[in-house]
């Protein structure tokens, strides 16, 4: 059993990735080739937004989007205290301080009431995560930014395709950013990210900041990155993108079949999918008490698990912040494990799965 099953994927559209690999190899425009252009009109329409730019990974789209913004030294972005390092790395390679928030208990996201509390004259930003595949309370998250004059950047990287009162995800904040990893609900075969908006200002200074500011040819007019999507990796997600929804319905069928084999387990929970949400489902998430033992042996019995995420950000000794605590974030990150989660899983699998769960969470009364 694979944890992400990227070969069953691959063998459904192999010779369409094939010829649209091979359509680059025949043109040679490698960067800011004519697959990116098509793959951004795309994926702005998919998302109902503007504009949408590629970018080199998840991170810097996050790093880019904070650029453009003009956040940098001085100012404060805040960030939920459970999420990938990423969300915290990339305010603070943009020059800023990462102010870490709790997360909501039921949810496990950003949570808009603590907000208020984490506001200060220095804060500029306010970045939810869409962990594990949903959007947070961005309804909130925006009637909070707009009081404050600050600007809210989502953090999409797990939920392209999510759906939020019918909208979708990278289409509900100012700015949003994904990430085109592997093992992300729409993954290249390398790295890749990309950013959308609606505001056209933005989305130059976007376009500006991801290839070094370059406002016409050698002419540098802001600090800039070398941060362009490969034209490779934009041909691989537009041969994925014609199987994406229909791997998002099957997505929603391996998690529904997940909730119903494990209400029979016990002692498991699940982060709550919020009312007027869709999830992409990056990772199917529970909770377990005794997180080590139960996963050593679900992988005594050939399931392969992951921890998202084992330390909250404010803990991480790169982006550390010692100042308050977390305390849902810190019960959290004791007993979250994530279960094997892909479009291609069988219930044959999961039943699997279930019984090796029963079996782990019996575990003390077994010796
Ligand atoms: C994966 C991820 C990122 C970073 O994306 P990369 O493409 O790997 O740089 C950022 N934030 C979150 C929440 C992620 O899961």
């Amino acid at each position: 059993m694979q944890f992400i099953d990227l070969a069953a994927q691959q063998a459904r559209i192999r010779p369409r990735l094939e010829a649209a690999m091979q359509d680059v190899l025949n043109h040679g425009r490698y960067v800011l080739g004519p697959e990116v252009g098509e793959l951004e009109a795309r994926l702005a329409e998919y998302v109902d937004a503007l504009h949408c730019i590629g970018c080199a990974s998840g991170t810097d789209a996050l790093q880019i989007a904070l650029m453009a913004l003009d956040i940098g030294p001085g100012d404060e972005v805040i960030v939920p205290g459970f999420t990938f390092i990423a969300s915290a790395e990339s305010v603070m390679l943009a020059g800023a301080r990462p102010v870490y928030v709790d997360i909501d208990p039921e949810t496990y996201l950003l949570d808009p009431e603590r907000l208020d509390a984490a506001i200060t004259p220095r804060t500029r930003a306010i970045m939810p995560v869409s962990l594990f595949g949903q959007c947070a309370d961005m309804e909130a998250m925006e009637t909070v930014a707009l009081r404050h004059g600050l600007v809210v950047v989502e953090d999409a990287a797990q939920s392209f395709g999510a759906t939020r009162h019918g909208r979708r995800s990278c289409g509900l904040s100012r700015i949003a950013c994904t990430s085109f990893f592997p093992s992300k609900p729409l993954g290249a075969y390398g790295d890749g990210g990309a950013l959308f908006t609606d505001d056209d200002e933005l989305a130059e200074a976007v376009r500006l900041v991801a290839c070094h500011g370059e406002a016409s040819r050698y002419r540098h007019t802001r600090l800039g990155m070398n941060s362009r999507l490969d034209t490779l990796q934009a041909a691989v997600l537009l041969a994925k993108l014609d199987i994406f929804d229909d791997e998002l319905m099957q997505r929603q069928q391996v998690a529904e079949r997940y909730d119903r084999l494990l209400q029979d387990v016990g002692t498991t929970s699940t982060p709550r999918i919020a009312d007027g949400n869709t999830s992409v489902y990056a990772q199917y998430s529970i909770r377990v008490p005794r997180r080590e033992e139960v996963r050593a042996s679900l992988a005594e019995a050939g399931v392969p698990t992951a921890v998202h995420y084992p330390v909250p950000l404010n803990q991480q000794p790169a982006v550390a912040d010692h100042n308050g605590r977390l305390s849902v974030t810190e019960s959290v990150c004791e007993e979250i494990l994530s279960l094997p989660m892909h479009p291609y899983l069988e219930a044959s699998q999961q039943e699997r799965v279930a019984q090796a769960l029963q079996q782990a969470l019996a575990w003390p009364y077994r010796a």
